[in-house]
């Protein structure tokens, strides 16, 4: 039959030349005041005059990935002030364990800290009848930022899981905003149980809705089943991934994070 075929060693020289990805820049910035929002959470505003090398950002989950030694941890930019030169994180404070969250717990003016990114991949479609947004308090962050961003009048449903009513925060609201808040100390359940009950017991708008869903990976796979198969939301109009996964670090987490997606695709889809 005729065709074009490679052979293996075509492709080991394809390999070969292939020209490596550049190094991603490693920035480095100062911690420039902190602010206690609630009980579990601390804004750490974060300056230097590398943040002018920033792209605009114009997505709502960007993150960066800080740098601890030599791992890595995941967190979304709050807001990002180029003429300040400043970026802020909002951080949950899930007690001793880990290295970010106790870094920002104690963090104070002029502690240096690096980072890599931003990258992202979501922002509230504009033409969305309604916009579905849930999360834990890793989340929050990612939720806040997409309300800043709605469009005045834009309709939005928002579920937020947090500890108590101390952790609930002061969001940018309207009138088409409804938000449910989600107590762990109400229901006594674990991450992202209540959360997921919520929303899978929710009356919602009807339309075209937009779903943006992010937190502990226990509430993914329900609720992923919830938007695609109870739904029928369709899947290019859904954002949804497992930010932690308890009992894990971020390091287990993501490397056992292709497995787990792969198995819940093979569950829900008969992949
Ligand atoms: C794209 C993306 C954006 C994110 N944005 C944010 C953000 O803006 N703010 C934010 O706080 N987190 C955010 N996260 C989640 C954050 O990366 C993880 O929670 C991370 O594990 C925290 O690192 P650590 O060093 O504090 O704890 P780790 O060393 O990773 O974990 C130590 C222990 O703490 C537990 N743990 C981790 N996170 C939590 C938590 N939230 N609550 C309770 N226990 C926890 C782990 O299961 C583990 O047992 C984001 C994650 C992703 C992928």
């Amino acid at each position: 039959m005729p065709g074009i075929y490679a052979t293996p060693e075509f492709f080991i020289l394809a390999v070969m030349t292939t020209p490596a990805r550049p190094p991603r820049p490693v920035r480095t910035v100062s911690v420039v005041r902190t602010e206690r929002l609630s009980p579990a959470m601390v804004r750490v505003v974060l300056g230097g005059d590398v943040l002018a090398e920033l792209p605009d950002l114009t997505l709502t989950d960007h993150y960066v990935k800080l740098k601890f030694g030599d791992v890595t941890r995941t967190y979304t930019v709050r807001w990002f002030d180029r003429e300040a030169r400043e970026i802020a994180i909002d951080f949950v404070i899930h007690g001793d364990e880990g290295l970010a969250g106790p870094w920002a717990a104690g963090a104070q003016p002029g502690d240096e800290i690096s980072f890599v990114g931003p990258g992202g991949g979501w922002a509230p479609r504009a033409d969305a009848d309604i916009h579905l947004l849930v999360g834990d308090e890793s989340a929050l962050p990612a939720v806040a930022a997409a309300l800043d961003a709605l469009p005045v009048g834009a309709r939005a449903e928002v579920f937020l899981e947090v500890g108590s009513a101390a952790d609930q925060q002061h969001l940018r609201l309207t009138d088409a905003t409804q938000v449910h808040w989600i107590r762990r100390d109400e229901h006594g359940m674990g991450y992202g149980e209540a959360l997921t009950y919520a929303v899978q017991t929710a009356t919602l708008p009807t339309g075209d809705i937009e779903a943006f869903v992010h937190g502990n990976a226990d509430m993914i796979k329900p609720l992923r089943h919830h938007l695609f198969n109870e739904m029928g939301v369709p899947r290019e109009h859904v954002s949804i991934s497992g930010y932690w996964r308890t009992g894990l670090n971020e390091d287990g987490w993501q490397s056992s994070k292709h497995e787990f997606v792969a198995q819940m695709e093979a569950e829900q889809d008969g992949l």
